[in-house]
């Protein structure tokens, strides 16, 4: 038994290598994510299968289900490797027998422990060689498994695997953790699975950065069907330049008639700020000017191309992260053309209102539609940067404001301690910051969960003494009564 098996460890790590530098066919249909390192504890289930019983002797149906299992995985892997279509055949057949006698263990005894585990793991490896392509079914069962047996390694790991092959990152970061606490110390599985931490880490620390690809995205335009010859056509293309001109328009609004600090401290300790925050954000960036409101209201306000603070934030904030806490999240509107898309979706429903009622059905489409996106870009085009913005925008801009921060150096846990904060000083949400925001306990709870995903082992910034001199020299100075627009 142990000879015979011998080949089939070698194999093991062959196709282990191989796989590192070819990524499977199957992986690259479900959507390009790879999922390379194999479930550690396949070694070990190798290892064991050294004292399995003979074939003959008659095994119980969960022993057998789990042996199908195996089996089933030996020659999904012999399959990736050279193709052969029986080994794809055989490794199908053996899933599907193994889920049977599971469901139906299952069924009987729904609290069956290792039935939980080779079922997950046979759902896991039918999404893994393509037989059912997704993984939903191997998680819910993991779940399911670690609800009733929460120590259970296995099932810890097979769940971190299939979030990770489904780019889940946040929960396979999650199921990591959890097998890392559980494990019951063998370092083979937990540096694979440290290093499987790292590697979501990482995924998790990038995946905002498709927000930087907005103006090559569809998102960033609106298009027609002209009826004459069924082309599409381009009628607005969000721009820079024109995110910056509505932004323009904006800021001469909001400042019309607020008083601005004058100091050239303040002035360049803000810009050093915003260019390191912005510096650390991927994509095309707006170059910001700086405007400091002499108002004691807490508040930040940007527009593409501008940031506005008011000096009641430098002072509300006992520490510099609080104060970029509140600066990132409103520079990750921007970075999420919150604006642009709100006005691409109000245009489109318009559009779409008024080709209803024949407006816009006319011979040459295209400069008749073009002028009905012109005047309502004259409508609504700073309206859109003074509303509020949706439950959605605002969660969004807390966790890209989590990732602007982190990038920059600033510890991101800052920006929820800054929202308890605010909470703290008064829970009917007076503060101006707050007003348009998700409420406090949702934010807190969501943004808890988020800043889990952080790798925040290393020291980072909380504060400077550059802020804390600057706070200090605006507290000592008489409070004013004027505040800074709201948004409407
Ligand atoms: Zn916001």
């Amino acid at each position: 038994m142990f000879k015979r098996l011998r080949p089939a460890l070698v194999l093991f790590l062959t196709i282990l290598l191989v796989g590192m530098s070819n990524p499977s066919p199957f992986a690259q249909e479900m959507g390009g994510t790879v999922y390379i390192r194999e479930v550690p504890y396949a070694v070990a289930d190798i290892g064991a299968s050294r004292t399995r019983p003979p074939a003959r002797v008659r095994q119980d149906p969960v022993s057998q289900a789990a042996s199908l299992v195996q089996q089933a995985r030996a020659q999904g892997l012999e399959y990736l490797q050279s193709k052969n279509e029986q080994s794809k055949k055989a490794a199908k057949k053996n899933l599907e027998e193994a889920e049977k006698i599971l469901r139906k263990e299952l069924k009987n005894n729904p609290a069956c422990e290792k039935c939980l585990e080779s079922l997950a793991t046979a759902y896991f490896y039918m999404a893994y060689f393509g037989f059912s392509g997704k993984y939903d079914e191997c998680i819910e069962t993991a779940e399911k498994g670690l609800a009733q047996f929460p120590n259970n390694t296995r099932i810890a790991y097979t769940k971190a695997a299939a979030h990770y092959n489904t780019r889940q990152y946040p929960e396979a970061i999650k199921a990591l953790k959890h097998f890392l606490v559980i494990s019951s110390g063998d370092p083979q599985s937990e540096d694979r699975a440290r290093q499987l931490l790292l590697d979501c880490q990482q995924c998790f620390l990038t995946g905002w950065y498709r927000q930087a690809n907005f103006y090559q995205s569809p998102e960033s335009r609106i298009e027609i069907i002209n009826p004459q010859n069924a082309a599409r056509e381009i009628i607005f293309q969000a721009t820079p330049e024109w995110e910056l001109t509505q932004g323009a328009s904006a800021y001469t609004q909001l400042t019309a008639n607020v008083p601005q600090l004058n100091d050239p401290e303040i002035q360049s300790y803000f810009e050093d700020l915003i260019s390191r925050l912005v510096g650390k954000t991927p994509g095309p960036n707006f170059n910001y000017k700086v405007t400091v409101i002499d108002s004691p209201v807490v508040n930040a306000v940007t527009v593409p191309g501008h940031i506005m603070v008011a000096t009641g934030l430098l002072t509300f904030a006992e520490t510099e992260s609080e104060l970029v806490g509140v600066v990132a999240h409103e520079l990750a509107h921007n970075y999420g053309h919150h604006a642009a898309r709100r006005f691409i979706k109000a245009t489109q429903a318009q559009l779409l209102a008024e080709y209803a009622a024949s407006i816009v059905r006319a011979i040459n489409p295209r400069s008749q539609t073009a002028q009905v996106v012109t005047q309502l870009a004259a409508q609504i085009g700073i309206g859109l940067f003074l509303n509020a913005y949706s439950r959605h925008e605002e969660k969004e801009a807390d966790l890209y404001g989590a990732h602007i921060m982190f990038n920059a150096g600033w510890n991101p846990t800052a920006l929820s301690l800054g929202f308890l904060k605010m909470y703290k000083m008064n829970p009917r949400q007076p503060v101006k910051f707050l007003s348009t925001h998700p409420p406090l306990q949702d934010r807190a709870d969501y943004m808890t969960e988020y800043l889990e995903n952080f790798p925040l082992e290393r020291e980072m910034r909380l504060d400077s003494e550059a802020f804390q001199k600057i706070r200090a020299r605006l507290m000592s100075r008489a409070p004013k009564g004027t505040i800074i627009p709201p948004p409407q």
